[in-house]
Formats: structure tokens, C-alpha cells, sequence
């Protein structure tokens, strides 16, 4: 079947949630990937930052191929092999003592706000159960985490919302101050925003964010679902702050593919959490775990966040003198390689001609292009990626 044909097929049997582009994609390796009509295209989407090793990457297959043979599941009933490996690389590699697994990022930030509830019933007092958010923040679409996203075009139509969330403005350390209130047990925020239009976090806020929290006996929670695992440049984002969160969420990347999410947090907090609170049937299953064990180690042996780094800083470089000659190009920003380029128009045009002359990238709201190819893209795909980009702009 082509495209064509799989759309069709698709708008008739599949519910209509996502403003989906008119192709299917069918094969990937590397950073290429392939639509039904054989079209070739540059990745520059990645899953959105879910292949940052790339389509495919072989030790992940294998891993994966090996573990279905072997169980694919079999419940935290027991005892799960890799899940165990997985907790204690992403332990051995974080300033967390101990990893909860669940699937997805939103399953992530819905047992972090549990736990930070729980930990503060228990330790703060039964009257603490706020927790502030950030403005033009995304965390998910549980009812929980879509009430903690800090944009209101995702609470329409799904009011009553729950209660014990208050928002605040991203990098506004003042206005965070006046934001704590009688019940405050927490502050969730993405240390780079990602949906919200790729916006890092200042040096001075979130180190600003962690000293409140310390003065005010708060909770300090990291959503890194996004910036996570390599994609800022460093393994995780907060480590460019110099500090240390209390707890901290990831999802996308961690299972090179697979769905996983985790919820890893500081000894004395995760044991707020006790047999009973908490589970998922599939979270920390065989099979995405072993996905998960041999994504970190690919990520750590080739060193991915440091090649994040690097070619972030190309790339950006790179954007830096398109900018110079296309004025309608408002501002470049991001960490490593999660990266936006604000415009003065609606990009949507943009994204459509890349596509069509094979590039794939996206959006993060209206005006924002948004970058996250796979960590380990190369400087001579980033300058095909531009060339591209540059065509589409020009048009
Ligand atoms: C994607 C994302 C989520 C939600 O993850 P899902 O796996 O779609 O539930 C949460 N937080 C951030 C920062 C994200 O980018």
C-alpha cells in the first residue's frame, strides 16, 4: 500500500486525536528514514527525541530480539533481570538512588506528582499537596499531568480538572517566590522546554529554583522526558545547572524505541513510596528494559551526549547565518541538539517543504521550528539538513 492508501485507511479505522501529515513510514536506519512510497527522507524529528541512537541502531535490535526469545514478561510479581540492570545504570549514572518504571513520560510525571505527594503528607504535613508548574510547561495528558501542563489549550474540555496545581512564569525566579502559598509541596518545571517552544531554563533560575525549594522545604522535580538522556548535551539536563533535584522523570528516549518511562527520585523521598502505593502491570518489562539496558550503554559507550554537544554547536552556528539573511528568523535557542528557531510566521509552510524535499522536522506551537535528530547525526548530515532547511526558507 502507499501513502495514499494508508491514509485513507487510516482515517477510517483509527481515531482522529493527531493533525497527521499524509505518509506513512515504514523503515528506518540511522537518521534516514522511509515512507510507503519509498521516499527517502533525513530525520530530523527522531521520534520526538525517542531515536536518539537512530532508527534501528543494531545492539538495540539485537537486545530486543534476544529478550523475546528469552521472556517477554512476566510481572513485578518477581524479580525482572534487566529492570534491575536498568535501575542500577540509571542510579550509577544520576544523583537518584532508586528507579519506578512505567511506560510512557506522562505515567512518569503522574508517579512523580504521587510521590511528591505522598512524601509530603508524610514529612511536610496533611495541608501540603500544591505543586507549581511553569507556564508554556508540557507534562503530559493524564488528567493529572495535563492539569500540571501549564498551557490551557490542553485543559479545554476536560474541566473538572484536579485540584492542587498553580502555574508560573518560566525563568521568573520573583514571581516563583510569590507563587509559594500554605500547601505548596512542590516545583515541577523542565529544565529545557520542549513543546512549550524549546526554551532552556537560565543558569540563575534553576539554581534559584533549588535554593527555594531548600528554603521553603520543597520538592524539587525535574520532567526530563524530553531533554533527558543525552539530548541536552550532557546525559541529563539539570547537570548543566549544577545542581541536584529530588526527583526526576524520564520516557522518549530511555528505551531506544521501546516504550518506557521512569521515575527516579532520592532515597528519602522514594520511600515515601511503599508495597501498595504504586504500580504498573508493564512497567519495567523484559522486554523494553533490555531495549532500555542497551540504549544507555550505547549512549555512554559512544559518548552521545558529548557528540550532542558538539554537534549542537555546528548546528547552531549553522542557524546563526541563515539568520542573517532571513530577517523573519526572531531567535535561535536550545541545549545540545533540542533546538528552535522562533519566526515571525507560521512555520507550518516550512515544515511542508522540508518534507517534501525530504527532510522531516517539526514544530513546537505555531512559530517555532524544532530540531532533535539523533544524537549521534553527523556534521555532513546537518549540512544536507540545512541545505534543505535554507531551500524551504528561501521559498
Ligand atoms: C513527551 C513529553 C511528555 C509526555 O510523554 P508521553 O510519553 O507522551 O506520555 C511529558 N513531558 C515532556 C517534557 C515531554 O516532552
Amino acid at each position: 500500500m502507499n501513502n495514499q492508501e494508508w491514509t485513507q485507511e487510516g482515517q477510517k479505522y483509527v481515531m482522529n486525536t493527531y493533525g497527521r501529515l499524509p505518509l506513512a513510514i515504514v523503515r528506518g536506519k540511522g537518521a534516514v528514514v522511509w515512507d510507503a512510497d519509498g521516499k527517502e527522507y533525513l530525520d530530523f524529528v527522531a521520534g520526538i527525541a525517542v531515536n536518539n541512537l537512530g532508527h534501528c541502531h543494531p545492539k538495540v535490535v539485537q537486545a530486543v530480539k534476544d529478550q523475546a526469545e528469552t521472556l517477554l514478561h512476566c510481572s513485578n510479581l518477581y524479580w525482572i533481570e534487566p529492570q534491575i540492570k536498568l535501575a542500577k545504570m540509571l542510579v550509577n549514572n544520576s544523583c537518584f538512588d532508586k528507579v519506578f518504571f512505567c511506560n510512557s513520560g506522562g505515567e512518569a510525571n503522574e508517579g512523580a506528582i504521587k510521590l511528591a505527594r505522598k512524601y509530603a503528607k508524610k514529612h511536610m504535613g496533611t495541608d501540603k499537596y500544591e505543586i507549581i508548574t511553569m507556564k508554556q510547561s508540557f507534562h503530559g495528558r493524564t488528567l493529572a499531568t495535563l492539569t500540571a501542563t501549564g498551557q490551557e489549550k490542553y485543559h479545554q474540555g476536560y474541566e473538572p480538572l484536579p485540584a492542587g496545581f498553580s502555574y508560573s512564569p518560566f525563568n521568573d525566579l520573583e514571581a516563583l517566590k510569590k507563587n509559594i502559598g500554605p500547601h505548596t509541596c512542590a516545583v515541577l518545571l523542565e529544565p529545557v522546554q520542549g513543546e512549550g517552544g524549546v526554551v532552556p531554563g537560565q543558569d540563575d533560575f534553576i539554581k534559584g529554583v533549588r535554593k527555594l525549594c531548600d528554603e521553603n522545604k520543597l520538592l524539587f522535580i525535574v520532567d526530563e522526558v524530553q531533554c533527558g538522556l543525552g539530548r541536552s548535551g550532557k546525559l541529563f539536563a539539570y547537570e548543566h545547572y549544577d545542581i541536584e533535584p529530588d526527583i526526576m522523570t524520564l520516557a522518549k528516549a530511555l528505551g531506544g524505541g521501546a516504550p518506557i518511562g521512569a521515575l527516579l527520585a532520592k532515597e528519602e523521598v522514594a520511600g515515601a513510596f511503599q508495597p501498595g502505593d504504586h504500580a504498573a502491570t508493564f512497567g519495567g518489562n523484559p522486554l523494553v528494559t533490555a531495549a532500555g539496558v542497551a540504549t544507555l550503554t550505547v549512549m555512554l559507550e559512544e559518548d552521545l551526549a558529548q557528540n550532542a554537544h558538539m554537534a549542537g554547536e555546528y548546528f547552531i552556528c549553522k542557524l546563526e547565518a541563515l539568520k542573517k539573511k532571513y530577517p523573519f528568523i526572531k531567535e535561535i535557542r536550545g541545549k545540545g541538539l533540542m533546538i528552535g528557531v522562533e519566526c515571525e510566521k507560521e512555520v507550518a509552510g516550512i515544515i511542508n517543504d522540508c518534507l517534501a524535499k525530504g527532510l522531516l522536522i517539526l514544530s513546537a506551537g505555531p512559530k517555532v521550528l524544532r530540531f532533535l535528530p539523533p544524537l549521534n547525526i553527523t556534521f555532513s548530515q546537518i549540512d544536507q539538513a540545512m541545505e534543505i532547511l535554507e531551500s524551504a526558507l528561501a521559498n
